[in-house]
């Protein structure tokens, strides 16, 4: 099965791919590890993502396509692949459908775990972690057994959050991510509608799993 995962930040689409890949057997692709590995391995293309980053610019279609086509590709990617932050734009979904058609195997589903602004927003600005051993938790969905205890290491104390994860900077994240991916969901329902798939995300994670596969399961 080959799927694209689609999900705003804080969407838990993290969770739900290793999830979904483990069941399905399906290699992940996230945009993300490529292009860092990419850039990592010095080849001419990894020295061509490597300016963009240093200079802090998105990488350009043309560059994250040529990536992505190279990673889609590879012989070990047949049995099934679910991509996670690609595409990412509409001129990457076309490129990936012309690559997937030449290679004969196009997209099984699209699928989107769709949550609500107020859901991630919550999710995110509550999350915390601990400055010892990095454990993650949250002010009211996972806060530790002991107040101001971590349970991993101990650690007694504040926990900390991100400078980011405040409550203007995510809506301001959301806002631009809805505006990149409502342009490519409508291009995923004009060309082939019988492949999206939307779950509701504003649930618990094993919930949002067990939606998934029920949906999924007819494809596999
Ligand atoms: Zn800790």
């Amino acid at each position: 099965m080959r799927i694209v995962l689609l999900g705003a930040p804080g969407a838990g689409k993290g969770t739900q791919a290793k999830r979904l890949a483990e069941k399905y057997n399906m290699v992940h692709l996230s945009s993300g590890d490529i292009l860092r590995a990419e850039k990592a391995s010095g080849s001419p293309l990894g020295r061509k993502v490597a300016t963009y980053m240093v200079a802090g610019k998105l990488v350009p279609d043309e560059v994250v396509v040529e990536i992505m086509a190279q990673a889609v590709a590879a012989p070990r990617q047949a049995s099934g692949l679910l991509l996670d932050g690609f595409p990412r734009t509409v001129p990457q979904a076309q490129a990936l459908d012309a690559q997937l058609d030449r290679l004969g195997t196009p997209l099984d589903r699209v699928v989107m775990i769709d949550v609500s602004e107020d859901v991630v927003v919550d999710r995110i600005c509550g999350r915390r972690s601990c400055p010892k051993c990095g454990a993650i938790y949250h002010v009211t969905h996972l806060p530790p057994k002991v107040a101001g205890r971590c349970d991993q290491c101990g650690y007694q104390g504040q926990f900390e959050q991100r400078d980011d994860d405040t409550e203007p900077v995510v809506r301001q994240r959301l806002g631009a991510y809805r505006k990149l991916t409502a342009p490519l969901l409508e291009y995923y329902r004009r060309v082939s509608p019988d492949k999206v798939l939307v779950v509701d995300g504003n649930r618990r994670p094993d919930e949002v799993t067990a939606a998934l596969v029920a949906k999924l399961a007819p494809a596999a």
